[in-house]
């Protein structure tokens, strides 16, 4: 660095880690796991300059410093290519061929920081984008990317007490009967007050609160709000209301004490499992491990219903359609977006509806904003529908005023 800054000629700082080297040394043992590191060494140093510096940090991880930089950087996107070229070219080890990849961070000084920590921070966060984006690739540092690690830390960090500092309200949205206009059910959507950020969207949080394990705690109280709700709901308006509530993979995983919870806690309302019907996602089937569906069947033995949430964007995998008793599927606003007669999207609509009612199912179609989208899949039979058209989610006191009947459009 004192020499780049001498010279007045920018560096690079490239970070490299290997992307399927626990399989190998798991597989082959770690004396080849030992072997690896030194020949893809060499294959690295053939990529760059005598005056360039290759090391090995530890395990899998390499760092490549590239001095003297032309002024457009030309060079170093031309080595990290030709790294990654090396790199997958079949390593012989013994009597095993191995196939391997890499991914690389790079960040430069002075430009993105001018101490060697902040240096090796910036190339490792870059790393990672490199691996988030699929492997096998490379991926520039950013000030944003900065950014976004920081904010995310921030949210993580303030998602520990939003709980207990009661940040977070639930939010509900009807959902229509299509023939009637009559709303059947409600979607408890979350939403978190942010003392300093303000209102914040559960897609930027929810993924956020998967990876800290605080969902599971924030999915108890989703659910002891929202069955509370439901059941003054059913005693004062409607005797076969049900709530809608959204679940995540990750309140699946581990122990699933929260069971037992929610399902005390319905017992000690007086409420039928039918007052609720749990979102999953198709992800959470495709890979479903039996603990999984063991957790499915408790919820089903007790009356609670089951919707697939956001159906066709996933890897939709139909066999678990009939085997897990699903009860809806919710069509992903993707579908309704754009839904014009004779669309390809309203073929996709159609299909869903009569494939799902060939096997029993009822279906909700998500994102209905307009009066045409209602109408057609009206026409398409389609059983329920959510959406701005009908409403957004709202908060209690607005939602119960939608109960009451007073809004002119579920009258329709
Ligand atoms: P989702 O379950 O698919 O919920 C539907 C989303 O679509 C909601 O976004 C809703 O506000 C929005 N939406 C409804 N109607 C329309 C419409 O007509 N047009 C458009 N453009 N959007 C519409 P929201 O509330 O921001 O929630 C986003 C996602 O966050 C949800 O997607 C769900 O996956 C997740 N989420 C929300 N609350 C919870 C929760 O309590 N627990 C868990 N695990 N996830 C939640
Ligand atoms: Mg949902
Ligand atoms: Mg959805």
């Amino acid at each position: 660095m004192k020499k780049a800054h001498r010279n007045n000629s920018p560096l690079a700082l490239m970070f490299l880690d290997l992307d399927e080297f626990k399989a190998v040394n798991d597989t082959l043992g770690h004396d080849m796991g030992d072997v690896l590191p030194k020949e893809v060494t060499q294959r690295i140093c053939a990529c760059v300059r005598e005056a360039d510096t290759v090391a090995r940090l530890g395990g899998d991880e390499f760092t490549v410093i590239l001095a003297d930089l032309d002024e457009r950087y030309q060079n170093v996107e031309l080595v990290a290519e030709a790294i990654l070229r090396k790199l997958v070219e079949p390593f012989s080890l013994a009597d095993n061929v191995v196939h391997i990849s890499a991914s690389i961070g790079i960040t430069f000084y002075p430009e993105d920081a001018v101490t060697f920590d902040e240096l090796l921070k910036n190339a490792d966060q870059a790393m990672y984008a490199a691996k988030d984006q699929g492997r096998n690739r490379y991926h520039y540092f950013t000030p944003v990317m900065q950014e976004a690690v920081q904010k995310r830390m921030r949210i993580a960090n303030d998602l520990r007490v939003a709980l207990a500092d009661n940040q977070f309200q639930l939010y509900y949205q009807p959902i229509v009967e299509l023939a009637t206009g009559a709303i059947r059910k409600a979607e408890a959507l979350i939403r978190w007050q942010h003392p300093e950020y303000g209102l914040i969207s559960p897609a930027a949080f929810i993924p956020i609160a998967e990876e800290t394990g605080m969902i599971v705690e924030i999915g108890d109280w989703v659910f002891r709000t929202a069955v509370n709700r439901v059941a003054h709901w059913r005693a004062a308006y409607c005797a076969d209301f049900q709530v809608s509530i959204n679940k995540s993979p990750v309140q699946f995983a581990g122990r699933g004490v929260s069971h037992d919870i929610w399902l005390n806690q319905l017992t000690e309302l007086g409420l039928p499992g039918e007052s609720v019907v749990i979102e999953i996602t198709e992800g959470l089937l495709l890979d479903a491990s039996n603990s999984t569906k063991d957790k499915l069947l408790i919820f089903r033995d007790a009356g609670i219903q089951v919707a697939i949430d956001d159906f066709g964007t996933g890897y939709s995998c139909l066999t678990y359609l009939q085997k897990l008793d699903i009860d809806y599927l919710k069509i992903d606003q993707a579908f309704v977006f754009n839904l014009t007669p004779a669309s390809k999207n309203m073929a996709l609509c159609t299909a869903i509806i009569v494939m799902a009612h060939e096997l029993g199912l009822k279906v909700i179609a998500e994102g209905i904003e307009t009066n045409e989208q209602y109408e057609l899949l009206a026409a398409a039979g389609c059983d329920y529908g959510q959406g701005y058209f009908y409403s957004r989610p709202v908060a209690t006191e607005e939602f119960e005023e939608l109960l009451k009947g007073a809004h002119p459009k579920f009258a329709l």
